[in-house]
């Protein structure tokens, strides 16, 4: 490996190591050293970023819009230290690497574009009306304005595109709130080194170096601090249900409770309809085994749960699929403990009434391969457990008896980032019964494709009801995602020379 690791915390500005150390866990070569987070530590971030908050948010749209652009470039500059080191920690090809930095710092760019636009703040001007009967009206003005520092928890599984810089960071800056980052202990390395970047772009753009902190983990304790801390106005977390669910629970037990955008996953259940399964059920079946097995199903949006009406039909979709994913061999998992809470998840399946193995392969230690599953309805309706997420490349397919059974196993699906449909001419009756079951149970609804893939962009919605995530008007890609760091505020007969730059300018 040519990069070395310093193993430090970086702290508004400055590198910090602790006594107390511990290991990286490579897919692939050399272990590291990393300090390991105290919760004092915790604090000395949040000081710092509380103190940088009054200048930060006073900044314009443009001077924040350079320093994304400047975060991107250094970044860049990175690049190859950075895949070296992110496919090493994570097991993730090198070309993933590169694609995903590439969206790392496209959104990081976008976000600039927008802010640049304004129009995000959502200004609105109702002029006073001094001579109206029987009351006269004030001047209102009401902007968005920042909330204050954001603790953002980088995800295991987008070691780029959801971590240090990744969107909750971006959206965060952007708005013009401080950013305290808990790196994830699966890729301290590439953490550290995007880390390395940020700190290089707010010293370039002579901003207060308390706009961002990394603070590494190895300790509950780390994590415990950020959300509990009372500097600290929201927080943007993807993760576990559990983990999710306990820090959610902090956030909401603070003597001021602030909000958790925890995105936390689903099994995106995807409807295949009759005349879709008879006309191409095999492609169907093909191109789910693909959607399936990307990163090693560790994808959020992974499509773990297919429904189609039973018949010879719904055969040719399940023999496409169980050939689709049987060639696809084990690779390796983000983490040991994910290989084996994959396979626990799988075994869980496996036992459940009714449920038949249609692939299982087998895999150990740290690598995971494609199961596929089947279910008859009546059997997944009576037993829950089937509809929890199993993280990685597990299919369950569920046969319906007609159309009325597939509607009421739709209508049981608890809260899902996505629900697809695979659909032809002839289910436009079907899919105008389903759709408002799926609007009502997931952040995004797709037609003739596969959840895999989120683009970054105006109209991306990744979120949706509990359990998907604990926010269910907000999303974490997207620009739109900038809304869940910033608030409405009226102002009331201000003069112009008080009111906000951005007021005047956007
Ligand atoms: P995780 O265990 O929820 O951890 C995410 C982050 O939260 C880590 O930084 C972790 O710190 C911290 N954390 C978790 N529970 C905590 C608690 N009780 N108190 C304080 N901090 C806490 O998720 P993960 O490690 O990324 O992956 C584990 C599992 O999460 C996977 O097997 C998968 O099921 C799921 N997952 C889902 C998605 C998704 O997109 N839905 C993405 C990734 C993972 P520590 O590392 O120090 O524990």
């Amino acid at each position: 490996m040519s990069y070395t690791p310093h193993g430090h915390h970086l702290i508004a500005g400055e590198k910090i190591g602790t006594e107390t150390k511990f290991s990286s866990a490579p897919a692939t070569g050399q272990a590291f050293e990393f300090s390991t987070g105290t919760p004092e530590l915790v604090a000395q971030a949040c000081v710092a970023a509380q103190k940088a908050f009054a200048g930060f948010s006073a900044t314009s749209r443009e001077e924040r819009a350079v320093l994304l652009e400047t975060i991107a470039d250094e970044i860049d500059a990175r690049g190859d230290a950075i895949t070296e080191v992110g496919s090493a920690e994570t097991g993730l090809p090198e070309g993933r690497l590169v694609g995903e930095r590439g969206r790392t710092t496209g959104q990081l760019r976008l976000f600039a574009t927008h802010i640049r636009k304004g129009d995000y703040l959502d200004c609105r001007h109702d002029k006073a009306l001094p001579d109206r009967q029987p009351l006269a009206r004030p001047d209102l003005r009401m902007m968005q304005r920042p909330i204050g520092p954001i603790a953002v928890f980088g995800a295991s599984n987008f070691p780029l595109a959801f971590s240090v810089a990744g969107g909750d960071t971006a959206a965060a800056l952007a708005a013009g709130c401080p950013v305290v980052v808990k790196g994830h202990g699966a890729h301290p390395g590439t953490g550290e080194l995007v880390a390395d970047a940020i700190t290089a772009a707010v010293k370039a753009c002579n901003m207060d170096a308390g706009i961002f902190s990394l603070v590494q983990g190895g300790t509950r304790a780390v994590g415990e601090a950020l959300v509990t801390d009372p500097r600290i106005k929201a927080v943007g977390f993807t993760g576990s249900l559990g983990g999710g669910r306990a820090l959610y629970n902090l956030c909401a037990a603070r003597p001021e409770p602030i909000p958790f955008f925890g995105e936390l996953g689903s099994v995106n259940p995807m409807f295949v309809l009759p005349e879709a399964t008879s006309a191409r059920g095999a492609d169907i079946g093909t191109g789910w085994a693909g959607s399936l097995t990307m990163g090693v199903g560790q994808f959020c949006t992974n499509p773990g749960i297919a429904v189609v009406i039973d018949g010879p039909e719904a055969d040719r979709f399940v023999e496409a699929a169980t050939q689709g994913l049987g060639a696809v061999a084990a690779q390796p998992m983000l983490t040991d403990g994910m290989a084996d809470a994959y396979r626990d998840g799988a075994r869980r399946v496996g036992e459940g009434v009714g449920v038949k193995a249609l692939l299982t392969t087998a895999c150990e230690g740290r690598d995971g391969a494609p199961y596929l599953f089947e279910v008859s309805a009546a059997d997944w309706l009576a037993d829950e457990v089937l509809s929890e997420e199993v993280f990685g490349p597990l299919g369950l397919v569920v046969r319906v008896k007609d159309a009325a059974q597939m509607q009421e196993v739709a209508e049981s699906f608890k809260g899902q980032l996505t629900a697809t449909l695979q659909m032809d001419d002839g289910d436009t009756e079907l899919g105008r019964t389903l759709l408002p079951v799926l609007e009502r149970m997931a952040g995004r609804v797709l037609v003739n494709g596969f959840a895999t893939g989120v683009e970054v962009c105006d109209a991306m919605v990744h979120g949706g009801p509990y359990p998907a995530s604990t926010n269910f008007g907000a999303t974490s890609v997207g620009t739109l995602s900038i809304r869940r760091f910033l608030r409405p505020v009226c102002y009331q007969n201000l003069p112009e020379a008080l009111l906000p730059k951005d007021f005047l300018t956007a």
